[in-house]
């Protein structure tokens, strides 16, 4: 049987406002200019829990399709390709690039395609996803070619590390030697971004966390220091640990109004914060007077496929570890609630 009439197992939302389901559904065929990937692993994020429980209406304002298999972080190995694709070839392994974008408006032609007018639905938000034997990828601009790196644990550097990336790139020019950044939540994203810091500046790294589980594994992973969560010392702290100047960059993957109010009272003159974390926390005193001099402030979401490559290629020079706790795909509820209970060392991949 030729793989194109059969079917797959597929991790799917069948409802709105229902617990996502395993289903059977044909095999994905590629279209001019499409790939299909065979599945090695997807990594879950947080943020798979959240989509089966939104309301009919925030899908349709997003254009989501229903119903959608989920999974946002792929790496795989192509199993084949649509008419006029060059990039790739059947049997390459691939990481398939998490954040969707059209590759021709304004945002994606000046290499900011984390901010693409079509980025609201992609592979695992609102069109099928990873968590299946294969995934249609709609365009080679997706896919990156693996060298070395095994596509059963590279999904998470597409989505997780990324993220992660693009924040520490944004304030790469403000880690001269002797500067310093801290990185508030050192968990999935956090401890990546202190391996990021490590392996492309000199700077000295601050991880803030309250687990002393994730500040040992900050440290392990190169922090210089770790402070016990954010409370009202941690500003005093970075201080006294910057000879009074404060942090050259403040990254917080937090998000809440504590670690906002904590990072930018930390801020040096001319540092930036850039906030990742989505829990709506809020900057609650003036932006003029309140931020160091000629500070500044950023925000986004996702990383950019040039973030992707790079991330990747870091791994793939061994200048990053890829920690990954993997389940098999009739295990995949067990392992949300693992990462729920914050039980995983890495990020938990489902393996096909
Ligand atoms: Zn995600
Ligand atoms: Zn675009």
């Amino acid at each position: 049987m030729r793989l194109m009439d059969r079917t797959m197992k597929a991790y799917r939302v069948v409802e709105w406002q229902r617990e996502p389901e395993v289903v059977e559904i044909p095999v994905p065929r590629p279209g001019p200019g499409e790939v299909v990937v065979k599945v090695s692993g997807n990594g879950l994020c947080h943020s798979d829990l959240v989509m089966p429980k939104m309301p009919k209406v925030f899908g349709d304002q997003l254009g989501w399709s229903m119903p959608f298999t989920l999974g946002h972080e792929v790496g795989g190995i192509v199993a084949a390709i649509g008419s006029g694709v060059q990039a790739v070839q059947e049997g390459d392994p691939v990481a398939v690039i998490s954040a969707a974008s059209c590759g021709a408006c304004w945002y994606c032609l000046r290499g900011l395609d984390n901010a693409c007018d079509h980025g609201l639905a992609g592979r695992g938000y609102g069109r099928d996803g990873g968590l299946a034997d294969y995934v249609l990828v709609s365009s080679e601009r997706a896919l990156v070619r693996l060298k070395t790196l095994d596509p059963t644990i590279a999904g998470p550097l597409t989505d997780a590390g990324s993220t992660s990336y693009h924040a520490v790139k944004r304030v790469l020019p403000k880690l001269v030697p002797g500067s310093t950044a801290v990185v508030i939540g050192a968990g999935g994203l956090g401890s990546y971004a202190v391996q990021f810091l490590r392996a492309t500046s000199s700077t000295t790294v601050i991880a803030v966390d309250q687990s002393a589980h994730r500040r040992e594994v900050a440290s392990s992973l190169g922090a210089h220091h770790s402070l016990d969560g954010v409370d009202g010392t941690t500003t005093a702290t970075i201080r006294d640990l910057t000879n009074g100047r404060g942090a050259d960059a403040v990254i917080d993957f937090v998000g809440i109004d504590a670690s906002i109010d904590a990072g930018m009272a930390a801020l040096a003159k001319a540092g930036s914060f850039g906030l990742v974390g989505s829990s709506g926390g809020r900057l609650t005193k003036p932006i003029y007077g309140g931020m160091a001099r000629n500070a500044e402030l950023f925000t986004f979401q996702g990383g950019c496929i040039s973030d992707t490559r790079e991330v990747i290629e870091l791994a793939e020079a061994g200048l990053i570890k890829v920690t990954v706790d993997l389940f098999p795909f009739d295990q995949i509820a067990i392992a949300y609630e693992r990462m729920e209970a914050g039980e995983l060392t890495g990020r938990a991949v489902i393996q096909l």
